[in-house]
């Protein structure tokens, strides 16, 4: 075991303290990461706050984490000391069930086990990436390339692959028209992804105020959800609308916008139950699915997609001892369009 440095929460209501932490001994298949950025995503803050179940304290959270390989176990070829790598959501998988055996251990069928508040197979809890090391089997591990910017890396690894697997899934391309609901941390990756993929992209936000970013991001249209002539406008348009928002929206409605055979994709998470009209699903043989991260061979074609066509995530730096404040403005939709921590703060 050994020591190391962390921002922690030690309830549900305190704010996150500077604390230690232990890692476990790098095991003959782990890798031991010295961690330079750590993104702060939404889901962070709902599972400090206990908003989606109980949550065991002290926790650190953070599963947006780069760095650089310290120390490599025996049995490990493909990661040496000194390489820049990246470890998202998920630290660990069955890897026997059919979603393993197929590279998508995100949908593991006995779950995958997350980076933060999920129980290791040494029965521990897992704590994230808010702290300056972590120990992780390699086979988790992803390469970051090196043209990727360093400090904007880290959200590639939830944020990235949260738009990207469906995006890919659902065939984005040349010749798609894509909606994107939602401009913040994720929606703002969609539209890099999308425009990058090929898609004609048009971002769906309830104001106008991101306009300008959208087309700065590749969007060849920006309309406002809180403008009903929108939705009249733009029936029928899209092959695929990614919507990246958690709040409870009229399914209805959006279902209106996509074309025959389109899909409306969730991989926002609304605490409350949705609805739909199905007889808006049965005219245009229209689709309603949901998506979540995605494997370690996909999140790992995702980083090569980025560094090949020069995106990354739109950042803002912080340090360790800001984490409240930004917890803050990201409730309050503060950030364009993601916070990172310098590790090098804590
Ligand atoms: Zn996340
Ligand atoms: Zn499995």
């Amino acid at each position: 075991m050994r020591t190391v440095d962390a921002y922690a929460a030690t309830s549900a209501t305190d704010p996150l303290v500077k604390t230690t932490i232990e890692r476990r001994d790098v095991g003959a298949n782990d890798v031991l990461i010295e961690i330079a950025y750590a993104g702060i995503c939404h889901s962070d803050i709902h599972t400090v706050r206990g908003e989606w179940g109980d949550t065991t304290y002290p926790l650190v959270v953070g599963h947006e984490i780069v760095g650089v390989v310290a120390e490599v176990g025996s049995d490990v070829t493909s990661h040496s000391v000194g390489d820049r790598v990246g470890v998202g959501c998920m630290v660990n998988s069955c890897r026997k069930c059919e979603a393993c055996l197929a590279g998508e251990e995100n949908y593991c069928l006995e779950g995958n086990v997350g980076t933060y508040a999920s129980v290791d197979r040494d029965g521990t809890i897992t704590q994230g990436g808010y702290s300056t090391h972590v120990v992780v089997d390699a086979d988790f591990v992803l390469r970051v390339p090196e043209s990727i910017p360093y400090e904007a890396a880290a959200p590639l690894l939830c944020a990235g692959i949260t738009t990207y697997s469906p995006l890919h899934h659902w065939n984005v391309g040349e010749g798609t028209k894509v909606a994107v609901v939602g401009m913040g941390g994720l929606g703002h990756m969609a539209v890099k992804i999308a425009v990058a993929m090929g898609a004609e992209v048009t971002v769906l936000s309830q104001t106008l105020s991101k306009q300008d970013d959208s087309m700065r991001f590749g969007a060849t249209a920006h309309h406002a959800t809180k403008d009903e002539a929108t939705f009249e406008e733009l029936a029928g348009t899209f092959d695929v609308i990614l919507n990246t928002v958690s709040a409870k929206l009229p399914i209805d409605a959006y279902l209106g916008l996509l074309r025959r055979n389109g899909s409306l994709v969730n991989v926002g998470a609304p605490a409350e139950p949705l609805s739909l009209n199905v007889f808006n699903l049965l005219g245009g043989r229209k689709s309603f699915s949901g998506s979540m991260i995605g494997g370690i061979r996909e999140t790992q074609e995702m980083l090569d997609f980025c560094a090949e066509h020069g995106i990354a995530p739109e950042i803002e730096l912080i340090d360790a001892a800001q984490v409240n404040e930004a917890y803050e403005r990201v409730l309050s939709s503060d950030v364009r369009y993601r916070f990172v921590i310098d590790a090098a703060t804590i």
